[in-house]
């Protein structure tokens, strides 16, 4: 991108005072009510309230450290398109929140037809990054470097808001939904694929179960470290009995948060959204055993000791899973609130 790329300032706002005067000055961004001045970095305008803030998941290789390569690219828009269709999106004005490197940007501009695509995020490098990923082939992008906290967008300048896995990186993610109802035009909505309590529960209670079974018939299948790992995992889903709301720790974790359902929709009422629909993923052809096996692994668990423990995840699958199996909730699912 180059320098003499034109910003679209009808959608933007100053993020520092509110004001939905900002004005293009060349090189940089200027707002008349307050004079903050923003600069446009290699064509991304920085519309940080706060400069000096930064994302240390800057410092890793982010996509090879989650595994992201195209298969994963394709397999994420196709996830998201089956949600697109179910609930009904207008193929509007598009804003991604925390597009990162690119991961779902590369399909909002390459496998939908929207009018116009914006991906935000803190990190310039991992929007520099996503648009040299997403290339010139598909609908053009609008990169902007910005806090959540203090979107600089206009009210009413989206149809649709989406985030892959945000969400629960952001302390104040109540105010970010309440904002966003803002930015939505009328019959807008807002996307967010993320943690799921009421699924992640389920993998905490058959980890769990594992660790019991061991730990009565002394089976000899798990050793110490792995029921130290089953610990740690159950631990982690359920942080909100432990942590709460002590902002202090909050912030010092990159997932701070499971969502529950019901507390999600009862956002989404006091942001003054008219609904929340919560979206299951495809259950795998596996089952439970899929998503357990999974959180597992990613433990460092042996995948030969968690066959021998497959009876759990297939009893639980042949139960509740076929005989009722539209409420079981999987571990990461949509929430889509409707304005
Ligand atoms: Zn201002």
């Amino acid at each position: 991108m180059s320098l003499a790329v034109r910003i679209d300032v009808e959608r933007l706002c100053c993020p520092r005072c509110g004001s939905e005067t900002l004005q293009q000055a060349g090189d940089e961004l200027a707002c008349p009510a307050c004079d903050a001045r923003y600069g446009i970095d290699r064509g991304v305008p920085q519309l940080l309230k706060d400069p000096a803030l930064f994302t240390h998941l800057e410092n890793i290789d982010y996509d090879a450290h989650h595994n992201i390569d195209e298969a994963r690219r394709e397999k994420v828009a196709r996830d998201w398109q089956k949600v697109f269709e179910r609930h009904g999106v207008v193929y509007g004005d598009v804003l991604e929140i925390g597009s990162g490197t690119g991961q779902l940007t590369w399909g909002l501009s390459h496998r939908f037809p929207f009018r116009s695509v914006h991906a935000c995020d803190i990190s310039t490098r991992f929007l520099l990054q996503a648009d040299s990923l997403v290339g010139t082939d598909g609908a053009p992008v609008s990169y902007y470097a910005c806090d959540a906290n203090f979107l600089p967008f206009r009210h009413g300048s989206f149809d649709l808001v989406v985030g892959h896995s945000v969400l629960h990186h952001f302390i104040d993610y109540r105010k970010i939904i309440h904002d966003i109802a803002g930015l939505l035009r009328p019959g807008g909505m807002a996307i967010f694929y993320e943690p799921v309590l009421q699924g992640k529960i389920l993998v905490a209670f058959m980890a769990d179960l594992m660790r019991r079974i061991e730990n009565n018939t002394k089976w000899g299948v798990l050793d110490d470290k792995d029921i130290a790992r089953i610990e740690h995992m159950k631990r982690h889903i359920m942080k909100d009995k432990w942590i709460g709301h002590d902002r202090e720790r909050l912030e010092k974790i990159e997932d701070k948060y499971v969502f529950d359902i019901n507390a999600m929709r009862e956002l989404a009422r006091e942001a003054g959204y008219a609904a929340m629909e919560h979206s299951n993923l495809d259950m795998p052809k596996q089952g439970y055993r899929w998503f357990v096996n999974q959180h597992l692994l990613m433990e460092g668990v042996a995948p030969e000791k968690l066959q021998k423990y497959v009876f759990v995840m297939n009893t639980f699958m042949e139960t509740v899973g076929e005989m009722i199996p539209g409420d079981i909730v999987t571990p990461m699912g949509y929430f889509v609130f409707r304005k």
